[in-house]
């Protein structure tokens, strides 16, 4: 059944003022429509950021408890939906099943983590070296803040940036990404359902590039936090920094993984060729370049290029599937031109899973591809967001932290090895924001602090108690008792 949903505006779910509306299809079979939203035209916006600065109001005056109680009830409620957020998932993003199934437990994970922080104190007693002086640290909320995510897990970003931001007591506005907004607007009914005030929640639904000039301009807005690509999240800090509005940028990556001449390689490989192409490479996080010390060299690429053609691609509702189509056309052109630019400069394509069944017959699949690439290669510079794997070689260890740093890009990576002092000299050496040794770039718990360095992100970190920086400010106190 199509989902043709509205949008939450001041504690109702609301047409656009225009009938005009923006249509969703299956990536697996790009006949079938999945549903549709508003394209929200710049007018509505003003009702949305009016009712968000009383919603702001509203809310920071809510005791953290009451405010925590929503964000639990949220993540029940999403436990009990699980089925249909699945299903939406699958068919509006493309990715499988299993993959979707893991979001949204992780989603309401991020609800129950959350909502259980309006039990810690906030803030703090301070010391004061005069006398009769009480002293205190304050630590509130920054009013309304706007969250802008991308298509590649469409529940759990939102989720992610909406925990932190709801428990320290901001009122949200969303944009989700113009080709999965179903799941975020069924997130909204979630969080509406299990209680926020009108006004503390607001969804926005239209083209980036058609409301997102619009939705910068209010002056009730204090802050940004965007998830997407590294073009779009530069501009946006580049025009709201000037202005004083807090800008979180998490951004792209080119998240390279190394494996050592003493590395197991049972753990290796699968961890490797899973971070690489689950969710068809769709992750920020994907492991997209590997690198390889020349003694396992050989066995490596065998193994990998054996699993590789072992993937089952296939809709992603289908039983066994390891991996979807990708999210559109355009993502499929554009995937397919890197690695046929990849072959023009001379990349060796080691190995290509051969599409077959629903997968050859239409959507937007794209072969997993494996392939011995050099560094002045574009494919090693640039990130494709698909199911494509670089492998280089290297002598030694100095030589594969160099390449590891040999990007303007800073999210995630990875060593295999068993020797502790070579992870030490790696994890002291990558210019990563997140660093794993024996572990995938990819899957960072919801308690860890997540962001990049360099072109990946702001600096400000998402996911444990790092991520409430961003949405609050400290306030110093100092009352004379007498
Ligand atoms: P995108 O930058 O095209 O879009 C992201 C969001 O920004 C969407 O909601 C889009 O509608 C909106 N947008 C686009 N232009 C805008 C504008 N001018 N003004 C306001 N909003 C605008 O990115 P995408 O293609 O949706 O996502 C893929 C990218 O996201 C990849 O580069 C990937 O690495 C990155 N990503 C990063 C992380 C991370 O945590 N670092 C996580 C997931 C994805």
């Amino acid at each position: 059944m199509e989902q043709n949903l509205k949008n939450l505006v001041n504690g109702e779910f609301v047409e656009a003022s225009t009938s005009e509306r923006i249509d969703v299809f299956n990536p697996a079979r790009p006949d079938q429509k999945v549903g549709s939203v508003p394209s929200m035209p710049k007018e509505d916006l003003e009702r949305v950021f009016a009712a968000a600065a009383v919603g702001a109001r509203t809310w920071k005056n809510t005791g953290s408890l009451e405010r925590g109680k929503v964000l639990l009830s949220a993540a029940e409620l999403i436990r009990e939906r699980k089925n249909e957020l699945v299903s939406t998932i699958v068919t509006e993003m493309g990715k499988t099943t299993a993959e979707a199934t893991g979001e949204v437990g992780k989603t309401a994970e991020f609800f129950e983590y959350y909502g259980s922080m309006g039990r810690d104190e906030f803030g703090q007693f301070l010391p004061d070296g005069r006398p009769e002086t009480f002293a205190a640290r304050l630590v509130e909320p920054l009013g309304v803040v706007l969250l802008i995510t991308p298509w590649n897990d469409p529940l759990l970003t939102p989720a992610r940036k909406l925990g932190p931001a709801l428990i320290s007591g901001n009122a949200v506005i969303i944009k989700p990404a113009t080709v999965t907004p179903l799941i975020t607007l069924r997130l909204a009914e979630i969080l509406h359902e299990a209680g926020l005030p009108a006004g503390v929640l607001g969804t926005v639904t239209g083209r980036g590039s058609k409301i997102g000039d619009a939705l910068f301009e209010f002056d009730q807005l204090k802050a940004v936090s965007f998830t997407g690509s590294t073009a779009v999240g530069k501009d946006i800090q580049h025009r709201l920094s000037p202005r004083g509005v807090r800008v979180q940028t998490e951004m792209g990556g080119k998240n390279a993984a190394v494996i050592m001449d003493d590395a197991d390689l049972e753990l290796a490989v699968p961890t490797i060729v899973a971070g690489a192409f689950a969710q068809a490479g769709q992750r920020c996080t994907a492991t997209s370049r590997l690198i390889v010390q020349k003694g396992v060299a050989a066995r490596v690429r065998e193994l990998i290029a054996d699993a590789v053609r072992q993937l089952t691609v296939a809709p992603g509702e289908t039983e066994g599937a390891d991996m979807g189509p990708v999210v559109d056309e355009a993502s499929q052109a554009s995937i397919r031109e890197h690695i046929s630019r990849a072959r023009s400069q001379g990349a060796e394509v080691v190995a290509e899973n051969e599409l077959s069944g629903a997968a050859a017959e239409a959507g937007f699949f794209v072969a997993p591809t494996f392939l011995q690439i050099t560094p002045d290669q574009d494919l090693w510079a640039e990130e494709v967001f698909g199911p494509v794997l670089g492998m280089v070689e290297v002598d030694t260890l100095d030589e594969a932290i160099e390449l590891v740093n040999d990007s303007v890009y800073g999210l995630s990576s990875s060593i295999f090895t068993r020797d502790l002092g070579q992870a030490f000299d790696f994890l002291y050496g990558v210019d990563t924001g997140q660093v794993s040794i024996n572990q995938p770039t990819t899957g960072w718990d919801i308690h860890h602090p997540f962001g990049g360095f360099k072109d990946s992100g702001s600096g400000y970190k998402e996911q444990g108690h790092d991520a409430l920086t961003f949405y609050t400010r400290v306030k110093a106190a100092a009352i004379r008792t007498k």
